[in-house]
């Protein structure tokens, strides 16, 4: 049993701004972490990034007496899983990137790819909010806002495709979106959104949690800037809820950091939309900006053929 409680996996969450890394062991801890700056010099610069987080953490591990037995990578955008590819990744501005090949021959180690926010879904399924719950949705809304839609235990995948509620359209005719359409709900409720709203109408150039912030303490042009976020967040939420009807949803990503200023209204306002529809949980995430990291070490973990036990 002694190789067994020596093993461990290399986790990495590739973000538009950051590469979070950690070190994970059987029971889904990270033992050791760093992060790095995206590098700006694409696909082959990151890859050169994996080597050198690989590496680093190799280091680590072999100072705690562990040996990581696979790397998990996972990256915002359209991943098809299954062969290893970044299909489309608008905030990398990456396209059919061969992922995990590139990174299985500049590391030496087996690589899983998957998408950040299934991989975060999956994560507090294992280790955080939703540990053991019914069919429910992670949305995580950061930069973006997309869901890990989690039925029985695993995120509906859909090669890809599936989970993209921030771009369910709530205005026709709003702000163009990365995504090439208009009036996304990312566009209107995204971390990013909030910020450009308050700044188009104060002037003043704050990040979301500052507006968070400014609405607490009663400051009317923030507040108003959160309400509407609410709104069209509640607009998409229910729209899901009377499709599926989850049992629970759970609210991660930057935002989340908001906690029941985020959520108390959240629920008031989807039990009004919900009408008969079973009004679901709603809770905050647990795992915080750590969850896709945490998932692409299950996802490692899963390709080496043991399940993490917390
Ligand atoms: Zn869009």
């Amino acid at each position: 049993m002694a190789s067994d409680r020596s093993g461990c996996v290399i986790a990495v969450d590739v973000g538009g701004t950051a590469v979070k890394a950690a070190v994970v062991d059987r029971h889904g801890t990270a033992i050791a972490r760093l992060s790095v700056p995206t590098s700006r010099d694409g696909a082959d610069g990151v890859v050169e990034q994996l080597g050198l987080i690989a590496d680093e953490l190799t280091h680590a591990a072999h100072a705690r007496l562990m040996t990581p037995v696979g790397l998990g990578v996972v990256v915002p955008g359209r991943i098809d899983e299954a062969a290893g590819v970044v299909a489309l990744a608008g905030n990398l501005g990456w396209r059919d990137v061969p992922l995990r090949a590139l990174a299985e021959k500049r590391t030496g180690l087996p690589v899983t790819l998957g998408h950040d926010v299934r991989a975060g879904g999956l994560a507090e399924f294992t280790l955080g909010s939703s540990r053991g719950a019914g069919d429910h949705l992670f949305l995580a809304i950061g930069t973006g806002v997309a869901g890990a839609i989690m039925l029985g235990g695993e995120p509906y995948d859909r090669g890809g495709y599936a989970g993209e509620i921030g771009h369910v359209v709530i205005e026709p005719d709003g702000v163009e979106c990365g995504c090439g359409g208009r009036g996304c709900l990312e566009t209107m409720a995204s971390a990013g959104a909030i910020a450009r709203r308050y700044a188009e109408r104060s002037g003043a150039p704050v990040t979301a949690a500052e507006v968070a912030a400014r609405a607490a303490a009663g400051e009317a042009t923030a507040a108003a800037v959160w309400h509407e976020a609410v709104d069209v967040l509640v607009i998409a939420l229910a729209g899901y809820a009377f499709a599926l009807a989850p049992e629970l949803i759970v609210i991660g990503g930057g935002l989340a950091g908001a906690g029941e200023q985020l959520l108390a209204p959240l629920r008031d306002r989807l039990a009004d939309r919900l009408g008969f529809q079973r009004m679901p949980t709603v809770v905050g995430a647990e795992l915080g900006e750590l969850a896709g990291c945490l998932g692409a070490g299950l996802l490692a973990w899963r390709a080496a053929g043991r399940e993490v036990r917390p």
